[in-house]
């Protein structure tokens, strides 16, 4: 346990009622402020009066917390008080009194985990429940908080320990037939293969649901590209002039379609500069054009297909792409194309419906509820890289070749849930914390 007590306001600045959290050995100390002794009635939420030796502060409600059935492990006290600024810095001037500090950002959630009351890949996880930008982003959030990330990764972890042993035993009595468990190496290491193959697939699905599904408008200029982009929004946020070329960077904007968070690129297209802001601009559109997961080909239902036109389709070929033909309230033009396209209308609103419907049905991920969803980027890749080490020890030819990748990769496993992880890991995890958490 650590030596220090440290306090911080858990609610935003400006509620009515302001939650200030004190969390470490001398907690009970608090009562020193309160006109009840709430350390006589562990976990009863109290009305108490907040003193500052025989001057009233303020009327509140507090509760003490005895350890270790507490959220960091250690006793922990809260003070209910008015939100008011005034109140609120008076009475983290009183805890200070007490030779308390002020607590730094995670610093709460920190001693959590140091003190093994939730590992590290939940303690990441109350940061993407405060985060969650829409309701399925906040299930798989919630899902692991509860540790669906932990037994996930427990699960792989106990069948390289099983394959371990079975290894150990083949080495260590070479002669004898204690072949039994060696022969089970094989379905071992593909058993575990396959799980974290499984949790990588099921994380292309979070990554969407954390960082939303990558949408990007492509088209030659005046199609109607920032048209459809505010269209789609529901907002007026790129320029729309009726001049080509006037959308000079990559916007990128963020929607929620059918609970699923999206990201919108708008383009200044692919296609020959005219000037350097343009330069950059085409270099990011091609940048957003590798990482999408949609392509929506924007063309111009009433005009000819135009050799910009031909080229983009030719390149987008092979890509998960929509066609879409805008401007149907306008007289259609006659062109041939390689799919069928989706006519829409940025104007009228027409088509805009079935247009989110399509890319959902191309690239929004499989809704299985209830499998544990690894979304956070460096789980996933402390996956692949423990992938890549059980794919070594299948390939090995030694048996003492295969324990030493096992080893790697259950020690990559083990940087998930934070038993074999780096310090200056968990301070760059704890410090995108607020303080209060
Ligand atoms: P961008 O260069 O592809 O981004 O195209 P803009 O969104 O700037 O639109 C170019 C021109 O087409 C503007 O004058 C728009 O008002 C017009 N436009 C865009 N969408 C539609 C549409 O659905 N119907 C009609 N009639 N005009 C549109």
């Amino acid at each position: 346990m650590r030596e220090d007590t440290i306090f911080a306001p858990a609610s935003a600045v400006g509620g009515a009622v302001a939650v200030i959290r004190i969390s470490g050995p001398d907690a009970a100390r608090v009562a020193r402020l309160l006109s009840a002794d709430v350390t006589k009635t562990p976990r009863e939420l109290r009305f108490v009066r907040v003193r500052d030796g025989a001057e009233t502060v303020d009327d509140g409600m507090a509760v003490y917390l005895p350890a270790p059935r507490t959220y960091t492990g250690e006793p922990m006290a809260e003070i209910h008080c008015h939100g008011g600024s005034c109140t609120v810095q008076r009475v983290l001037a009183l805890l200070s009194g007490c030779g308390f500090r002020p607590a730094e950002a995670g610093e709460f959630t920190r001693r959590a985990f140091v003190n093994g009351k939730m590992d590290l890949s939940q303690a990441e996880a109350v940061m993407d429940v405060v985060n969650a930008a829409a309701q399925q982003s906040l299930r798989a959030a919630v899902a692991q908080l509860n540790g669906s990330v932990s037994r996930a990764v427990g699960e792989v972890e106990s069948l390289l320990l099983d394959a371990l042993s079975g290894i150990d035993a083949a080495l260590d009595y070479p002669d004898e037939a204690e072949t039994d468990a060696y022969a089970a190496l094989p379905e071992q290491l593909k058993a575990a293969q396959e799980r974290i193959a499984r949790l990588l697939a099921e994380g292309r699905r979070g990554r969407v649901l954390r960082d939303g599904l990558r949408v990007v408008l492509l088209g030659r200029p005046n199609v109607g590209k920032s048209s459809l982009l505010n269209a789609l929004l529901g907002s007026e946020r790129a320029i729309v002039t009726g001049q080509a070329g006037t959308t000079r960077d990559v916007l990128d904007e963020r929607a929620v379609f059918d609970g699923v968070p999206v990201r919108l690129f708008d383009t200044a297209g692919i296609r020959e500069a005219q000037d350097e802001a343009e330069r950059i601009g085409v270099s990011r559109a091609r940048e957003a054009l590798a990482r999408a997961d949609v392509l929506l080909v924007v063309l111009d239902g009433a005009a000819p297909l135009a050799a910009e036109d031909a080229a983009l389709l030719a390149e987008t070929a092979g890509r998960p792409r929509i066609l879409v033909r805008n401007k149907c309230d306008l007289p259609a033009a006659d062109m041939e194309l390689p799919e069928a396209a989706l006519p829409v209308s940025a104007r009228t609103g027409a088509g805009l419906d079935a247009l989110r419907t399509a890319i959902l049905a191309l690239a929004a991920p499989q809704q299985d509820a209830g499998d544990p969803c690894v979304t956070n980027e460096r789980h996933l890749r402390a996956l692949d890289c423990a992938l890549a080490s059980i794919r070594a020890a299948q390939a090995a030819a030694e048996l003492d070749c295969a324990a030493t990748d096992l080893r790697a990769a259950l020690r990559h496993l083990g940087t998930i849930t934070g038993t074999d992880v780096d310090e200056r890991v968990i301070d760059r995890i704890f410090a995108n914390f607020c303080v209060g958490k």
